[in-house]
């Protein structure tokens, strides 16, 4: 009888699965596709290293951080160059960098005065208890030009999502938090040391050959643990386990379990939705998913005019442009081009541009070199060569209004000493950080749960 099986060998999953091989847990990992790290996937393509998902982590997750002490592979970490900090947002035909101090701030471009005096504003505006969605929130507390200037292409480049739907209580909750305990963001955010702190010293990495270095070092050193190819995966309730069945290369194979963990996106949970109580289901299917193209190009660095100074650039809302930002990918690490050459990725997708999934790869290419042409005043649209797209059908989970609730009723699943628990980036952050803490904190439930639950008490089964 193994104590837990895993569902799905993403970052959740492997992270969980290491939690779980430090305490000497008995537990297996299944995953239905030939590798490991879900939508972390790196590409070695000609002379350049890409990253079809995610670029970064950020340092300031202690979790993600002592996970790559405990695998002993912080040699192979690398930083992002330090001229990469520097970000931009194209608005009104051009790039305008995001001030990054309050001199800059009152220097730049990015809100006209009018909208800088609104901004000061926020000091006098009351607090505001029930949830609101961020373009509520954004617009009653600073005016929406930063809204629309600031907060959208920031949200473009994290989920792509619509500012009418996202809940700014799950994907503000700092900025909300200040709001309630010290009544305005700019005062909380000047005397809220922890607010502060948090951003001092903030260091974006990766690895030297790319974020999908982390699953891959994972996988490596829980190898017995992982099964690749698992098809067929069927998860039926015995009266106190679950038994688990499912074929690697058509042979059969089966698992008893205490418990199981899911650690698929919420719009795969309906396989498995014969295990929920049907009021449990809607929880997971509410959570909307918003398809992500990612293009990878390369141009000479010759035909580029202007100087490639920073991280990239979000787009804001401007009707003729699709793309939702373009990443410097060899400004942040130089290494992954040839000098002579730029390595550039954009994102086409997201909710104003839910129609890429019905593109070509030629379509979507075509589209991206003209908007990258036009943005970096590149002339000859022939020197930008498309090496890669990726298209994501189901790329990112939106916090959209309700889903505080709807976490807390799969948190209260969990907490039912059932014996199925879930961990994902659909849960409590997007970000890989955020998923590692989750994976983390999900298995000191289940811990708990087969410390109790199962060797003392016995289980208490739901009935459907
Ligand atoms: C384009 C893009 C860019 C991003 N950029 C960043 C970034 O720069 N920084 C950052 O921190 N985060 C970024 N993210 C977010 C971050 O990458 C994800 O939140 C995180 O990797 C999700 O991990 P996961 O394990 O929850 O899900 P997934 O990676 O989706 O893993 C789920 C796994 O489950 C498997 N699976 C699915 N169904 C089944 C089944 N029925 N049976 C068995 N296995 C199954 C899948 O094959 C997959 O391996 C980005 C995401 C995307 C899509």
């Amino acid at each position: 009888m193994k104590d837990v099986i895993i569902i799905g060998a993403g970052i959740a999953g492997l992270s969980a699965g290491f939690e779980l091989y430090k305490k000497n847990i008995d537990f297996q990992i299944l995953e239905t596709s030939d590798r490991v790290g879900g939508v972390i996937e790196t590409l070695k393509i000609e002379d350049f290293l890409i990253e079809n998902g995610p670029h970064t982590f950020s340092s300031m997750s202690k979790e993600t951080l002592d996970l790559i002490k405990e695998l002993g592979i912080e040699d192979l970490l690398t930083e992002a160059n330090p001229s990469s900090k520097k970000r931009y947002v194209y608005l009104n035909n051009q790039l305008i960098p995001v001030p990054s101090s309050l001199f800059e701030f009152f220097k730049s471009e990015i809100l006209s005065r009018e909208g800088k005096k609104t901004v000061f504003e926020e000091l006098f505006i009351k607090k505001e208890e029930k949830e609101e969605t961020v373009e509520e929130f954004i617009s009653r507390r600073f005016g929406r030009e930063v809204l629309k200037n600031l907060i959208q292409p920031f949200l473009n480049g994290v989920y792509a999502g619509d500012v009418k739907k996202l809940s700014a209580n799950a994907v503000f909750p700092r900025l909300k938090s200040l709001e309630n305990n010290y009544k305005s963001i700019i005062l909380g955010s000047i005397f809220s040391s922890g607010f502060k702190n948090s951003f001092k010293k903030l260091t974006l990495y990766s690895f030297k050959n790319g974020m999908e270095t982390l699953p891959k070092e994972i996988h490596e050193q829980i190898k017995s643990k992982v099964t690749l190819n698992a098809k067929d995966i069927e998860i039926t309730r015995a009266k106190d386990f679950f038994v688990v069945t499912f074929k690697v290369n058509n042979k059969p194979i089966s698992y008893t379990t205490n418990s199981v963990l899911l650690s698929i996106p919420a719009y795969k949970i309906p396989e498995f939705s014969y295990l929920l109580p049907d009021e449990y289901l809607n929880n997971f299917l509410q959570i909307e998913y918003l398809p992500v193209a990612s293009i990878t190009q390369v141009v000479d660095k010759s035909k580029i005019k202007k100087e490639l100074d920073g991280f990239g650039y979000l787009c804001a809302k401007e009707p003729h442009k699709k793309l939702l930002g373009t990443i410097w990918s060899s400004v942040i690490f130089p290494e992954r081009a040839p000098q002579d050459k730029v390595l550039l990725t954009s994102y086409l997708g997201g909710t104003y541009h839910k129609k890429v999934t019905d593109q070509s790869i030629e379509e979507i290419s075509n589209l991206t070199t003209k908007e990258v042409a036009e943005t970096l005043d590149i002339k000859d649209t022939n020197s930008i060569r498309t090496l890669n797209v990726k298209i994501y059908n189901n790329a990112l989970p939106q916090y959209n209004i309700g889903h505080i609730e709807r976490v807390s009723r799969i948190e209260n699943l969990m907490d039912r000493n059932y014996g199925l628990f879930f961990t994902g980036n659909y849960l409590y952050g997007i970000s890989i950080n955020d998923t590692i803490k989750t994976s983390k904190s999900v298995v000191q439930k289940i811990i708990k749960f087969l410390n109790t639950t199962v060797k003392k008490e016995g289980k208490i089964l739901l009935t459907k």
